[in-house]
C-alpha cells in the first residue's frame, strides 16, 4: 500500500530531513516556552516536507535539494573543521600567526620551536 503510494514520488532527502527536524524543534520550543504560535508554525516545514516527499516533480525537488546542499556546505565544512581539530588535539597544537592571523598546525611534544608561517613567512616561537 505504502509502496504504491510512493511510486513515482520523490521521497525523502536531506532537505526533507532538515524540514522535519525544524518542525520538531519548533514544536518542542513552542511547548517549552508556551508560545502557541510556534506550535502552529511547526506545521509549515512539516507540510512542505510532506509535499516534497509526495511530489512527482522529481527534477524540481532534486534541484531544491541541490541548492540547499550548496547553501549549507560552508556551515557543514566549518563543523567538520571543528570536529577534526578536536580529534587532533592530542597530536597537534594550533598557533595563530601574529603577523597575518592565519592558523598553523604544529605537531605536539617538540618543546620550544621556531615556527615559520607558510602564508606570510613570519617567524615566531611557540611551545608545543
Ligand atoms: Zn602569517
Amino acid at each position: 500500500m505504502f509502496d504504491k503510494l510512493m511510486k513515482d514520488r520523490y521521497g525523502g532527502d536531506q532537505l526533507t530531513l532538515v524540514l522535519l527536524l525544524a518542525s520538531v524543534i519548533l514544536t518542542l520550543v513552542g511547548r517549552l516556552t508556551k508560545i502557541s504560535v510556534l506550535g502552529l508554525l511547526s506545521y509549515l516545514p512539516l507540510g512542505y516536507a510532506a509535499y516534497r516527499m509526495l511530489s512527482k516533480d522529481i527534477e524540481k525537488r532534486r534541484l531544491e535539494n541541490y541548492k540547499f546542499s550548496i547553501l549549507i556546505s560552508p556551515i557543514y565544512g566549518k563543523y567538520k573543521g571543528i570536529q577534526n581539530k578536536f580529534k587532533e588535539r592530542k597530536t597537534y597544537k594550533y598557533f595563530k600567526c601574529p603577523a597575518c592571523n592565519s592558523e598553523l598546525k604544529v605537531p605536539k611534544g617538540k618543546g620550544k620551536i621556531k615556527i615559520t608561517c607558510p602564508k606570510c613567512g613570519d617567524k615566531f616561537e611557540g611551545r608545543t
